[in-house]
């Protein structure tokens, strides 16, 4: 299966592959220089790796939210010179998407721009992150301050690598896949519902619902790729639930925040009556296992609208974010952040 992307920068594909450690011989063979997530060389590459070339051909990287920054992107260019990279050199990045954000920052700012393979590990990295050509850094714990538009010439996925992710890791995952369904109304909705729980034990029947979402992705990313009207929608629950992942210090992971943040976005829509109580319901039973054990009672909500009022993508004192007038049907909305919204917030966070 194959899934193909244009981009202004360059066209690019997605192959779904099932012989990894074929591939991974081939790349250390031909000389590429390798940056691997550290917990993904344990688990998956020791073996196959002669240790004399760590340093020198392949460098690992810790995948922590306090690494993804410019210092980690320095070292690495540093790294890199100093083993003899050239403006024609190809760099691979396997990990999730905090080691695509740094080699991709990296890739894009090399010799104003050197190309770069994914191989993505994480099931959002997957189903999500791995196309659409972001990057993402961190700058003086503002997270994903700096970044540029910089997609890899090709991205391999291999389900093999959902083995060792842990349960939270899968529902991350399954909280950025229904943000897709929830975009566009797929038709696999019902399908990913029924199959949820079997995710946990058998990690390939995700195959067709991650298809599914990297199609959603692309037809949006290939109309709008800078963002600026419809991939907008995709920031459904992100707003929100940026602003969550901060607060908490990261101590909950992108998806699950997502879900959070859609739940709380499908609350704002059902009290502003753009959305029925049924169809806010119906969608919590489904978002809510996503997030079974987030402690709503300790949430600090003053500090938590703060927050949202200085998101990157407001304009004037608004807040810019999505809701929903149902399933498949996002809207842009320019709330204000008054005394009656914010208490809208809190009687979300209060009730939960
Ligand atoms: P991650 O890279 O943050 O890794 C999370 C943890 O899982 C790390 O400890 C890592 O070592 C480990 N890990 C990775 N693969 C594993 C595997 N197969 N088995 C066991 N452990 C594994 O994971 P993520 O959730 O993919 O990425 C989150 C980051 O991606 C955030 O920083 C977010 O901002 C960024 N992101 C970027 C984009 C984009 O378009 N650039 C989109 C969404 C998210
Ligand atoms: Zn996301």
């Amino acid at each position: 299966k194959i899934i193909r992307i244009n981009s202004s920068h360059k066209n690019y594909e997605v192959l779904f592959i099932d012989d990894i450690y074929k591939l991974f011989k081939d790349l250390i063979n031909e000389g590429r220089f390798l940056v691997i997530d550290s917990k993904i060389y344990t688990i998956y590459f020791k073996e196959y790796i002669d240790s004399t070339l760590i340093d020198k051909q392949v460098f690992l990287i810790d995948a922590e939210e306090q690494n993804k920054n410019i210092e980690s992107s320095q070292q690495l260019i540093q790294s890199l010179v100093a083993n003899g990279v050239k403006r024609s050199s190809k760099i691979i990045a396997i990990g999730g998407g905090i080691t695509q954000d740094i080699v991709c920052f990296t890739a894009s700012i090399l010799f104003r721009g050197i190309s770069w393979i994914f191989i993505p590990t994480t099931l959002l990295a997957q189903a999500d992150s791995c196309i659409g050509g972001k990057s993402s850094i961190n700058f003086k714990n503002v997270k994903n301050l700096i970044g540029t538009f910089y997609p890899p010439d090709k991205i391999y996925i291999d389900l093999i690598f959902l083995n060792s992710l842990t349960a939270d890791d899968i529902k991350s995952g399954i909280g950025e896949i229904y943000h897709y369904y929830l975009y566009s109304a797929s038709r696999l909705i019902q399908d990913f519902h029924l199959k949820r729980d079997q995710f946990f034990s058998n990690r390939s029947l995700l195959l067709p619902f991650i298809y599914e979402s990297l199609s959603i992705k692309k037809k949006v990313i290939e109309i709008d790729e800078f963002d600026r009207g419809e991939r907008r929608k995709f920031n459904y629950g992100h707003t929100f639930g940026h602003a969550i992942e901060t607060l908490t210090n990261y101590q909950i992971n992108h998806g699950q925040a997502v879900s959070i943040g859609m739940d709380l976005a499908n609350f704002l829509s059902y009290k502003l009556r753009i959305l029925s109580k049924e169809d806010y319901l119906s969608m919590k039973t489904f978002l809510k296992l996503n997030f079974p054990n987030f402690q709503f009672s300790d949430f600090q909500i003053d500090a938590y609208c703060q927050l949202l009022q200085k998101d990157k993508k407001n304009v004037n004192a608004n807040l810019t974010c999505i809701l929903s007038r149902g399933v498949g049907k996002l809207e842009v909305y320019e709330m204000e952040l008054n005394h009656e919204n914010q208490s809208l917030i809190s009687e979300y966070f209060s009730t939960e």
